[in-house]
Order: C-alpha cells, then sequence, then structure tokens
C-alpha cells in the first residue's frame, strides 16, 4: 500500500515535471487584453465621454428610429440608421435583408452606401450615424472604413455588437481610425421595437399551426 502511495506520488510529480516542461509561454490573445471585453468590464476610455446634446441624440435617434419602423412593417428586424453631417440628416437606411434577400443589406450598410453617393465621397470623417441596434461586426467594419466621426446606438447587441457589448473594433484603431462612440441612447424604445418584433415571430407559427389543424378537421 504504502509503495503504491509512493508510486502514485511519484507519478503525479513527473506528471507535473513533464507538464511544465512542455507548457510554454501562451500569449494572452490581443483581444482579450485590450477588447472585446465583457460589458460591464469593457475599459471606458473606448467609450465617447464628452458631454453630450442628449436633444439631438434624442432628434436624430428618432429619425433612425422612424426608418426601424419602416422595416418593421415589411417583416424585417426593425434597425434603422441615419447619417448626419453639418446637424442635418444627410442619408438613412433600414434593414432589407429578408426583402432583397441580401445578407450585406443592413440599415447602416445602406445608409453609409448613400452617404458616400450624396458626399461624392468615401470619407465621412464630418459625419456621425445613429443607428437604433449596436452595430454588428460588417456595420462596424464599414463604419471604420467610411472614416464616421462617431457612432451612436440605442440599444446594445449582447449576441453580436461589436462596438461594445462583444468586440470593440471601433475602439482598436484599425486603418488607424478610432471612432468614439456612445451606447445605450433611447436604448428602451430602441429594444422593445426588436423585443415587439421577436414576440411577433415566435407567435407566427402557432397561428399557421391553428389554421392547418382547423382545415383537417
Ligand atoms: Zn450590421
Amino acid at each position: 500500500m504504502t509503495e503504491g502511495f509512493i508510486f502514485a506520488k511519484y507519478h503525479i510529480i513527473e506528471r507535473f515535471i513533464v507538464i511544465a516542461k512542455s507548457s510554454q509561454p501562451r500569449r494572452t490573445p490581443y483581444w482579450f487584453t485590450e477588447y472585446g471585453l465583457p460589458k460591464a468590464s469593457t475599459p471606458t476610455f473606448y467609450k465617447f465621454t464628452s458631454e453630450r446634446n442628449t436633444a439631438m441624440d434624442e432628434k436624430f435617434m428618432r429619425a433612425a428610429l422612424t426608418r426601424a419602423k419602416r422595416a418593421a412593417a415589411l417583416g424585417e428586424l426593425p434597425v434603422g440608421a441615419v447619417i448626419v453631417k453639418d446637424n442635418r440628416v444627410i442619408a438613412s437606411g433600414y434593414n432589407k435583408r429578408e426583402l432583397k434577400q441580401n445578407a450585406l443589406l443592413h440599415a447602416e450598410m445602406t445608409a453609409i452606401d448613400r452617404a458616400c453617393k450624396k458626399l461624392g465621397s468615401w470619407r465621412l470623417t464630418d459625419c456621425d450615424m445613429y443607428v437604433t441596434l449596436e452595430p454588428c461586426p460588417m456595420c462596424a467594419g464599414a463604419a471604420i472604413n467610411a472614416r464616421l466621426g462617431h457612432v451612436y446606438f440605442g440599444a446594445y447587441d449582447d449576441k453580436s455588437g461589436c462596438v461594445h457589448s462583444r468586440a470593440n473594433l471601433l475602439g482598436m484603431n484599425l486603418l488607424s481610425h478610432t471612432i468614439p462612440y456612445e451606447g445605450g441612447i433611447m436604448e428602451a424604445e430602441c429594444s422593445a421595437l426588436i423585443k415587439d418584433f421577436f414576440a411577433n415571430l415566435r407567435k407566427r407559427p402557432k397561428r399557421r399551426a391553428a389554421t392547418e389543424d382547423k382545415n383537417e378537421v
């Protein structure tokens, strides 16, 4: 029994030595140390913290919400976006992914596309974007590519938001451009619209099933 115990003890020590020898110092992923942290621990210095004109924010977020409601009326996920230059809306867009069966047609992509056409330039440095839902990786990437001045969003997207919730793409200085952002502008209204959409979506198959049953009888 003692021999067995000694052997087991030796075996454990030996395994530790093997592990110690084989384990190379691992590089902590870049995004883990600097970016992509959960919402609560995202460094606040990447967030746009200067005093905001809340009346202006509401005005433009309301404009984005109007576009989101257009998407809702078409049965699309209700997301709307506007691009603002010199305190005026110069372009807007809403989600048309289902309608056009095009993965690129998020609200932000349409708004950026129209703003570029309107200004005749791919650089939207003096422009800000207001969007009802936190941008996904594609739209956050487009905002960086367009060199947008600021991004303001309504509802946080814990699943795929790449401005604050899942990653902080705007704060990574990609393409040597950092975009200050602010989230949670009219958050209640923006997220209520999305919640209603999913609630209706869940109701739909049940209704269909009920009518099918009726037909059978
Ligand atoms: Zn998107």
